[in-house]
């Protein structure tokens, strides 16, 4: 299914502000909240969706990403937003922000506490950062690239919950395991209802009673992931691709962070890359200008032949249409571009020189640029578009 713009989802303009983006989503959340819209499966997608949509908007660089690349910046392989979305868990995490103070307005928003899920505090791994190298042809193509990454995983001892046993593990016996202690105050307005995150588990709704001896209570470890990453044709050196939970676990089983991918890009030996072109210099014999002839040049996808003109001036630019690289997430396509230079010889057998004195005066040789040739300036011109 194809994704809606995340602008359009959130009912905002291009270049709405921080405030205006998070109205907007506050509006919409309360308006899809599953507490209001019990067993509307139309209505929880909206409200993935539009929660989808304000965590990529509400986070600069997420922003950026998505404003440069669309969806293709963050759905970068499995784990990303192109999967599954956002999980409940994940979507009443961010209520914090939203709402201000400790977990979701709704308890006391609908009247009901009985569900104890918006007052869980999730704690989140920290986002891990890598360097990916991709040749020309990669990226040319786009490409699947799996690589080890060196991380924090859960711990297998304990199963991430840093707890020594089973045993040693329960309940929060505070607030309940709702993470969330509710007060009620009486004040000139009648009774009024607050939340805070509980002071005894620190709003994970757990307690350890004995920690376990290998991770020490963290949950953590150091370990080994194989993650397969997607990149789309057109990148290029310095961009960042994020994956989103494939960062290092959280502590205890929170949401993990996300993996930020920083492309690289490795030299080609033949090609030159220039924004979406691909620039090529090609030497042709001062014989083959004259003479015209046929020659194979490199390009991102093998060879292909190419004719010279007789006549053919050094300095001429050839152009390969479509054989540059694509733009991150559009269809149009760069060029690539032949420079043709004329090489001449720097040795010469005697039989060469006499040849070439013969022909040094004819009126031919000379040097006669006329309207039909362009000037060094249009050809620039031409070149850069
Ligand atoms: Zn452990
Ligand atoms: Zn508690």
């Amino acid at each position: 299914m194809a994704k809606r713009d995340y602008y359009d989802v959130l009912g905002v303009a291009k270049n709405a502000n921080a405030e205006e983006i998070k109205k907007a989503y506050r509006k919409l959340a309360i308006k899809y909240h599953p507490d209001k819209n019990p067993d509307d499966k139309a209505a929880e997608d909206k409200f993935k969706e539009a929660a989808e949509a304000y965590e990529v908007l509400s986070n600069p660089e997420k922003k950026q990403r998505y404003d440069q690349f669309g969806h293709a910046g963050n759905a970068a392989g499995a784990g990303g937003f192109g999967g599954g979305g956002m999980n409940m868990e994940d979507i009443f995490s961010q209520f914090g922000d939203i709402f201000g103070g400790g977990g979701s307005p709704f308890d006391s928003f609908f009247g009901g506490g009985q569900s104890g899920r918006g007052g869980r505090r999730v704690s989140r791994g920290t986002n891990l950062r890598i360097k990916v190298k991709l040749s020309l042809e990669e990226i040319a193509k786009g490409t699947e690239k799996k690589i080890k990454v060196n991380k924090q995983v859960s711990c297998s001892s304990c199963d991430g919950s840093g707890a020594k046993d089973k045993s040693s593990f329960h309940t929060c016996r505070t607030c309940g395991g709702s993470g969330a202690v509710r007060r009620v105050t009486n004040t000139i307005l009648g009774q009024m209802q607050t939340t805070s995150t509980c002071p005894s588990c620190n709003g994970e709704g757990t307690e350890i009673t004995a920690k376990c001896g290998t991770c020490h209570g963290e949950g953590l470890m150091r370990g080994e992931e194989t993650i397969s990453i997607q990149i789309p044709a057109g990148v290029s050196e310095g961009m960042q691709l994020s994956m989103s939970g494939k960062g290092n676990a959280a502590p205890r089983g929170g949401v993990p962070g996300d993996l930020i991918i920083l492309i690289e890009e490795i030299p080609h030996e033949t090609l030159k890359r220039d924004g979406n072109n691909i620039v090529y210099d090609l030497h042709i014999s001062f014989a083959d200008a004259a003479l015209g002839s046929s020659v194979e040049v490199p390009t991102i996808d093998g060879k292909a032949k190419i004719k010279i003109e007789p006549g053919t001036q050094g300095g001429k630019i050839l152009r390969l249409k479509g054989k540059g690289i694509p733009e991150v997430n559009s269809y149009h396509r760069g060029d690539q571009l032949i420079y043709v230079n004329i090489w001449t010889p720097k040795a010469l057998s005697k039989e060469e020189r006499e040849t070439l004195e013969k022909l040094q005066d004819s009126p031919n040789f000379k040097p006669q640029p006329g309207k039909s040739e362009k000037s060094f300036f249009e050809r620039m011109k031409e070149y850069f578009g």
